[in-house]
């Protein structure tokens, strides 16, 4: 209908869909990240107003109820720990997806059987990534919580079960579309989805969780998109089409920094040969050094390159490490940072965390960027970081992680690693960066070594 309403809730929703863009936009660079978040949310207020205006409203009571209880819980869900955001997004992934899934499914009641083929199409499409998404999701954060076994479940011809059931609520969902009146496929086809999302997700180890996170993030968004046609919203169409595209991106950035192909990801079973390697290399000898040691080879280095990595973030080290820059560039030392990609528990950890103790930015260099200097460095100093520095992803084609483009931290004269002991990292498999003759093992937690390293530095501490 051609209401007045009608073409105002249009411009809001035209609004919101270009301030998604550019929210999308502006968040690719830190310099405008914080503007690109401001728009994000705008875009979506502007989408919720949008929809409120909306004229097939007949009651706002049920729609108030929701706000104050989906408001209760996105609040509480914004307070978790930094580390614990990856099974966060995964369970924001499953909220969405069960949404889509719930919209999708009172539609077909509503609408079914005079249902065109095409909205059938799109319906089941829907109805099918939404079940999955949502119970794949609660698997994955589950995994991540360690509320599930981290460990891939494996089974002889996991795969083949796994592929034939896709096959049949795809072949259900295409029987649906052709012939709308065979009304008796859905609920089939909603429990195939469920079900896949589960076993699709059961072989998969948790160092391979957050690739996976981020296809679920895409598949939500296509879900929605597909949503999107059913209800003949653009705004839907716009949003998910932008979710699933960026999550689809992402996951082929992640998988590339851990040179993972999308297949091996999801049927690798990738972490179960692991602890069987970390546990080969347990009886071999390391040298370690004390705080106050670590201090004089930092104090007479020329330049210090620092690696952080999810241990860090663990320990909230940061703001010490922020006083250790201060100290060392203080007294004339070259001191800046190397980032991998997948350092952390997601994209962009090691940076957020290094933005929040205001270390300047341009002294953060990528991967690409830092290591040809790794020769130029006098010490690396590695904190919480493992996975991402072993140079066992250059130099043993029997490694897990063979191939997995890493810092070449080794090339340093001196390297130091924070760490607690000689547990491994998420891959789960040992570092022989830990027994060369340069490497000094600094044994702590993160945030008081550094700590310890700091006061040694400005004269405080004991000796
Ligand atoms: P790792 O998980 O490899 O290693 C972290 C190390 O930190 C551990 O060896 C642990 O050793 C140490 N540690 C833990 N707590 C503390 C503490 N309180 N103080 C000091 N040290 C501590 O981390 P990386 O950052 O090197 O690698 C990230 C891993 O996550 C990679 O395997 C990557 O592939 C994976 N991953 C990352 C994603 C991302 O987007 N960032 C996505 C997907 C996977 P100890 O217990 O002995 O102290």
């Amino acid at each position: 209908m051609d209401l007045p309403g009608s073409h105002l809730i249009e411009i809001v929703y035209l609004a919101a869909g270009v301030l998604f863009i550019l929210s999308l936009k502006w968040m690719s660079s830190p310099d405008t990240a914080r503007r690109g978040v401001w728009a994000g949310e705008i875009g979506m207020l502007l989408a919720i107003c949008g929809t409120l205006l909306h004229h097939g409203i007949v009651d706002y009571r049920w729609i108030a109820a929701g706000l104050v209880l989906g408001s209760i819980i996105g609040a509480r869900l914004g307070q978790v720990q930094m580390t614990a955001v990856p099974q966060r997004t995964a369970l924001s992934h499953a909220f969405g997806a069960l949404c889509v899934t719930l919209v999708g499914t009172a539609e077909f009641y509503l609408r079914a059987p005079d249902v065109p083929g095409f909205t059938m199409a799109v319906l089941t499409l829907e109805v099918l990534l939404g079940s999955l998404t949502f119970t794949g999701s609660l698997m994955a954060a589950g995994k991540l919580q360690e509320i599930l076994p981290q460990r891939p479940i494996t089974y002889k011809g996991q795969n083949f079960v796994n592929l034939a059931l896709l096959a049949c609520a795809i072949g259900a969902a295409a029987m649906l579309s052709a012939d709308p009146s065979q009304t008796y496929l859905f609920p089939g086809i909603l429990a195939m989805g469920l079900a896949f999302g589960v076993l699709m997700v059961t072989p998969i180890g948790g160092a391979d969780m957050p690739t996976v996170i981020s296809l679920l993030n895409s598949y939500a968004g296509l879900s929605a998109a597909a949503m999107g046609f059913v209800l003949g919203n653009k705004l839907l169409i716009v949003a998910g089409a932008l979710d699933g595209s960026s999550g689809f991106i992402l996951s082929v950035i992640m998988s590339k920094a851990m040179n993972r192909s999308f297949t091996n990801v999801l049927f690798g079973a990738f972490g179960q040969v692991q602890t069987a390697g970390a546990a080969a290399g347990e009886a071999k000898p390391v040298r370690s050094a004390t705080a106050e040691e670590a201090g004089s080879i930092l104090s007479s280095a020329g330049k210090v390159v620092i690696v952080p990595g999810y241990g860090m973030a663990v320990a909230q080290a940061q703001h010490k490490v922020r006083e250790l820059y201060d100290i060392l560039v203080k007294q004339g030392v070259d001191v800046s940072f190397a980032i991998h990609p997948v350092a952390g528990r997601m994209p962009g950890h090691m940076n957020v965390l290094l933005a929040e103790a205001d270390i300047p930015y341009d002294k953060l260099h990528d991967m690409d960027e830092v290591n040809p200097e790794f020769h130029q460095t006098d010490v690396a100093l590695i904190i919480g970081a493992n996975d991402v520095t072993n140079p066992a992803a250059r130099t043993d084609p029997s490694s897990p992680i063979y191939g997995m483009p890493i810092l070449d931290v080794d090339g340093a004269r001196v390297v130091m690693v924070v760490k607690r002991g000689m547990s491994p990292g998420f891959a789960g498999i040992d570092n022989p960066l830990y027994y060369l003759d340069r490497t000094l093992m600094l044994f702590g937690d993160a945030k008081s070594f550094v700590g310890a390293i700091v006061r040694e530095l400005s004269g405080g501490g004991h000796r």
